[in-house]
């Protein structure tokens, strides 16, 4: 017998299959140059690997500890304490987390009650909103405005109501590429304060940051550190995305919450990873070098493209060029990429997708933390079209 349709009524019947598996499909199935889902084409270091080798070998291949290893835990704090001047308490503040995918949705779960409101800036990565829904909450979205993807305060101070609960920031933001100044912060701080919400900050892009500002953490203002949640990932700072690590750092209130949840949701994550991870963050190096590395790349790209009829807006932070395309099509940028994919062999993301509105503002996303060559092959396609 067919189960009745209420069986299968949907949670998120407005939401379908993320871009980012679309738009890679579609560059594998045409065999494009995948410029899309934001994944860097170089390996992972060798040492890294070398030391998972090591600790899948010598037996750390049980369950890790619910809130992540403690060995992990405290090399975060170190360098959470050594750039911020803080002191981070590693087993009160700290959690492991299976990527900042599972970070945010632990979170968004403990925090938001039925009937919340939670401030959303779009364009934004598509990992909130159907968290915030899950969870009972409404998400409230509030457009950045361009060209600077830059936070209209008159109009946050508007939607803040009796039922919001949440501001998620992203910054540096994927997809604008833009960052949060520091008087932004001081603003939001504000903010927070006088209308009691609490902040959600994904950072997971902090190591990429070209603007001589540097990245500015929620973590560095008190009063933000004390209502926020940060999160980030290893898989972006360490080149592993297929690795899913990543962690929060949250007061001890806001952490015994999320770690409530994350304790149902993945209970914990992969050991020897963790512990490789730990070894692995003892040298500062290895994340200092990497604004300096991406920077190389966006800027290869870019010149790469100056001969093209695509115009760049401005990228201060993330791996991702953003790309108008107003002189070459007046098609939905939808159908840009996927003409685009399927015609030109290289594969980016519509930036309508991240808008609540769906706003189409003919800008398309290219992912650069590629090799030259890769870069240089799909410029090279670029510039025909
Ligand atoms: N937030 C943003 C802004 C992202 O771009 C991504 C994709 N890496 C994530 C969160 C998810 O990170 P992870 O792969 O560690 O789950
Ligand atoms: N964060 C990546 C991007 O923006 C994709 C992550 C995913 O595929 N879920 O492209």
């Amino acid at each position: 017998m067919i189960p009745s349709p209420h069986i299968v009524e949907s949670k998120l019947p407005n939401v379908g299959t993320t871009i980012f598996t679309v738009m890679s499909a579609m560059a594998a199935e045409h065999n494009a140059i995948n410029l899309s889902q934001g994944y860097p084409d170089f390996p992972v270091s060798a040492q890294l690997i070398d030391l998972v080798r090591h600790y899948m070998m010598t037996d750390h291949n049980q369950y890790a500890p619910m809130p992540g290893v403690a060995v992990l835990r405290q090399q975060i704090a170190n360098k959470l304490n050594d750039n911020l001047e803080f002191n981070f308490d590693a087993d009160r503040e700290i959690t492991v987390t299976a990527g900042a995918t599972e970070g945010l949705f632990a979170t968004i779960t403990a925090l938001v009650q039925k009937g919340d409101e939670v401030i959303i800036f779009d364009p934004a990565y598509d990992a909130y909103a159907p968290a915030v829904q899950l969870s009972g909450g409404t998400p409230v979205h509030l457009e950045l405005q361009l060209p600077h993807f830059t936070i209209n305060w008159g109009q946050l101070e508007a939607v803040i109501s009796h039922r919001t609960k949440v501001i998620v920031i992203n910054n540096p933001n994927n997809p604008a590429g833009s960052i949060l100044s520091v008087e932004d912060f001081q603003r939001l701080s504000d903010l927070v304060v006088r209308h009691d919400l609490m902040l959600i900050s994904d950072e997971v892009y902090e190591h990429m940051v070209y603007h001589p500002q540097g990245h500015q953490s929620i973590l560095k203002f008190p009063e933000l550190r004390a209502r926020g949640v940060a999160i980030y990932s290893f898989g972006k700072t360490f080149h592993a995305t297929g690795w899913k690590v990543g962690y929060c750092v949250a007061p001890e209130a806001l952490t015994k919450e999320l770690r409530r949840v994350h304790q149902f949701l993945t209970f914990s994550v992969n050991t020897p990873i963790q512990m490789a991870l730990a070894d692995f963050l003892r040298d500062p190096e290895h994340y200092q070098s990497l604004s300096a590395l991406f920077q190389k790349k966006r800027d290869l790209f870019l010149e790469l493209m100056k001969k093209s009829r695509f115009e760049p807006l401005p990228c201060k932070g993330t791996y991702f060029q953003l790309m108008k395309y107003h002189a070459i099509s007046d098609l939905p940028d939808t159908e840009m990429a996927s003409w685009m994919t399927k015609e030109h062999g290289v594969a980016s993301i519509p930036t309508s997708v991240f808008y609540n509105r769906k706003t189409d503002q003919k800008i398309l996303r290219f992912c650069f933390a590629k090799k030259p060559e890769t870069l240089t092959q799909a410029a090279e396609k670029l510039c025909k079209i």
